[in-house]
């Protein structure tokens, strides 16, 4: 039997690949099974675990403090997973909830605020950035700050544009260099995918643009005129990507914030809840009842941002990353 490669295989490459032969006993549909394979290393089945739990998070309860600690797999109870680990009951998930909350809480309040403050002690305005890279003069400068002033509106690019004559390619140059980022192209872009990498208000509200997955690590994501880290920060802890973020020129991000605004996104329902513990309470019940094999949550802004991944049709694929259409479900939470 030829070794096969550390990349998992999804039940139609398993029919597909005669060489591949389930032991045994091996249900493929079985967890457990597979992960207790995968860990004893039989000889060409190593591909079979990479995309399933460990034996590990599956049998011991994701809450430290958990009564029961161990709880036998044949029980019934093989979901849900919440962050890589599963819950043994129902009390122990709203326990993994409630730490989850409190560190998406308390951590990121003190990031944000130094994130803000950061921002605006150290970022260079676009305009004196053009200067310094000596593609704009003095005077015109002065002419789009004069007409900003004047009209009590409108960006500094925009202005050097319209009244300086100035290429839209040098400002997303210019705010390349503010932004210490690369431009971005969207070639390769699959708006179809790209939606179903985070819901659709992050989009709208942030101008966060997914752009494309490459070597199945690395997930490209543009902003416009400035770069929201929070976001990227987010969606790489859902899908389990790195993000590289960047800027991209004003005409292919308007395009390409179209087509993908244009597809379809993962389900999605919304929710407004009174107080953290009501958060805690609704989170843990999404959960509970929608038995997930994989979940995470992350807070971006004002919303909590869970995302379900399914057992779609049998097989157990690589969760996190991009999700196949149907094969995830998203709740955005808010307190107010
Ligand atoms: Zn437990």
């Amino acid at each position: 039997m030829p070794l096969l490669s550390d990349r998992s295989l999804n039940t139609a490459e398993l029919k597909n690949n005669r060489s591949v032969e389930i032991p045994t006993g091996l249900m493929k549909r079985d967890v457990y099974a597979a992960s207790r394979v995968a860990s004893r290393g039989v000889a060409g089945t190593r591909g079979l675990g990479i995309s399933v739990p460990a034996l590990s998070s599956r049998t011991e309860c994701g809450n430290p403090v958990c009564g029961g600690g161990w709880t036998p797999p044949w029980r019934s109870r093989r979901y849900p997973f919440f962050e890589d680990r599963w819950a043994c009951s129902e009390r122990c998930l709203l326990e993994m909830v409630k730490m989850a909350i409190a560190r998406e809480i308390d951590d990121g309040v003190l990031e944000g605020v130094e994130e803000v403050a950061g921002q605006h002690r150290h970022r260079i305005p676009l305009g004196l950035v053009l200067l310094g890279q000596g593609w704009i003069t003095h005077p015109q400068l002065r002419k789009a700050l004069e007409m900003q002033r004047l009209k009590g509106k409108g960006r500094i690019g925009d202005w050097l544009v319209s009244e300086c004559g100035l290429r839209s390619e040098w400002i997303t140059r210019g705010l390349s260099v503010q932004w210490n980022c690369p431009v971005l192209t969207t070639d390769g872009f699959s708006p179809e995918t790209m939606a179903r990498a985070l819901p659709r208000p992050f989009i709208e509200e942030y101008g966060i643009l997914p752009l494309r997955v490459a070597a199945r690590r690395i997930l490209y994501v543009g902003f416009q005129d400035h770069l929201d880290a929070s976001s990227a920060y987010a969606v790489e802890q859902i899908s389990g990507l790195r993000t590289e973020c960047g800027v991209i020129g004003e005409d292919r991000y308007r395009k390409a914030k179209e087509a993908v605004l244009g597809c379809r996104f993962v389900d999605m329902k919304r929710t407004i809840v009174a107080d953290r513990d009501a958060l805690v309470r609704s989170i843990e019940k999404v959960i509970e009842q929608g038995r997930p094999t994989a979940s995470r949550l992350v807070r971006l802004h004002r919303y909590y941002w869970l995302r379900l991944w399914r057992e779609e049709k049998g097989s157990i694929r690589s969760t996190r990353q991009i999700p196949d259409p149907g094969e995830a479900a998203d709740y955005l939470f808010t307190i107010g």
